[in-house]
């Protein structure tokens, strides 16, 4: 069932006309191109969810470029008509699942990228393909700085070794940018750094994880891979600070994302409820389905005023650090996230258990994004810590 999306209260009458109509424009193009059936075609059944081809047409319209610089092939937008667009292709479901960490990526290449590195993977970017980055290895989770992977230079080459997991869509990535080890130090946070890997550099096996949500994930297996020195991402060591520098944008990208989800649950559970009836009447004339609805679009509109905020503050100041409210948004999206698909699927009863609906789907995309890129108890160490705790 493709359903009317609810009024989201006032989120939106902060943006201008011409975000509006952006944001419009790229519902229109999902609904459009992503019904169901076309969906199902496009993501060989659900299983594989970026489809090239959708990103190459989103490149074509200047959306998938929307917040890299102009000069590198983009339309020189910011975090928040990033955001939209997120929320937007999140919400019409378009298979562009290597979106948010391609995004990911080219904020840091945009930070710290050379010209060169900037042309050739930012323009690449521009025109729909697709990046990765891998910082997960078995013994490094939200312990990052754990990781062991290994690059020495030799003979005017970086030499990988080691092992990662959960590189999300390094197989449709054109490069992963490979967060290792280059020094040794006595703190864990020194002597890291960010090179680039080609997908298909001699060295580097990429073996895919089977997961609830499909073919997203893959574990990289790196023997003496060997890249030039100028895959090196900004500084030799300065890898944990250029991961800081990247940490707003990369909690709002991944908020964004699940707020659009979010929204789509609700708005399926919202559309099933008017119609499904039993006893005589609308599931959604009973109050304890109501009070559930209520309180989720409430959620809604506090989410999409945090994330679209946040992204406000960091246009306007890219180098200020906002460990508070990003992890602020990536918790309360990501969770409401799984909240909504959680009351979706018990709104809809048996139905939406049933895998010709689509809540079940939503549900499992929801699961994961309160594990990565820092699990909820991370976001919540983190605003303990700035509370002074
Ligand atoms: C589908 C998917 C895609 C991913 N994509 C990428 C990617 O593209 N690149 C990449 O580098 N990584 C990626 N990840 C990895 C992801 O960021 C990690 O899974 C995540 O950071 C958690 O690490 P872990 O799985 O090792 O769990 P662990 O760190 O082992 O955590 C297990 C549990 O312990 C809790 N815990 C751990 N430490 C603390 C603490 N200090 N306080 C309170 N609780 C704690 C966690 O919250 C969690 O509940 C992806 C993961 C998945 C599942």
């Amino acid at each position: 069932m493709r359903v009317t999306p609810a009024p989201t209260a006032q989120a939106d009458a902060d943006l201008t006309e011409e975000q509006q109509d952006f944001a419009r424009a790229v519902r229109d193009f999902c609904e459009r191109e992503c019904g169901p059936e076309r969906l199902k075609e496009l993501t060989r059944g659900f299983d594989d969810l970026h489809n090239d081809e959708v990103a190459r047409q989103m490149a074509e319209l200047g959306w998938y470029g929307v917040a890299i610089d102009e000069e590198y092939g983009g339309s020189g937008g910011g975090l928040l008509e990033a955001c939209l667009f997120l929320e937007e292709t999140a919400h019409g479901e378009a298979p562009i699942g290597a979106y948010p960490v391609t995004l990911i990526v080219a904020g840091a290449l945009e930070r710290f990228g050379t010209v060169d590195q900037k042309r050739r993977l930012l323009g690449h970017v521009a025109e729909g393909g697709a990046l990765a980055i891998a910082m997960s290895e078995p013994e490094a989770g939200s312990d990052v700085g754990a990781l062991s992977t290994r690059a020495e230079r030799s003979n005017g080459e970086w030499v990988l070794d080691g092992t990662k997991m959960w590189c999300s869509y390094a197989h449709k990535a054109r490069e992963i940018l490979i967060v290792c080890r280059t020094e040794r130090s006595e703190s864990k946070h020194e002597g890291l750094s960010m090179i680039f890997v080609p997908r298909e550099a001699e060295g580097l096996t990429v073996i895919p994880i089977d997961t609830l949500g499909g073919k997203e994930t893959n574990e990289l297996h790196l023997k003496e891979c060997r890249v030039p020195e100028d895959a090196l991402l900004g500084d030799p060591g300065g890898g944990w600070t250029q991961l800081m520098a990247g940490l707003n944008y990369e909690r709002v990208i991944l908020a964004a994302a699940a707020l659009g989800l979010a929204q789509r649950a609700f708005d399926e559970a919202l559309g099933y409820a008017k119609e499904r009836k039993q006893f005589g009447r609308p599931i959604g004339s009973f109050q304890a389905t109501q009070h559930k609805l209520a309180d989720l679009a409430t959620k809604l509109v506090q989410a999409r005023l945090l994330v679209r905020s946040v992204a406000r503050m960091t246009d306007s100041d890219p180098e200020r650090m906002l460990p508070q409210e990003a992890s602020m948004a990536k918790l309360a999206c990501t969770e409401l996230a799984k909240r909504c698909a959680l009351e979706g699927t018990q709104i809809m009863g048996g139905y939406g258990y049933a895998t010709e609906y689509p809540m079940e789907r939503y549900l499992r995309a929801a699961v994961v994004t309160t594990i990565f890129g820092g699990t909820s108890e991370i976001q919540k160490n983190i605003i303990a810590k700035t509370l002074g705790l």
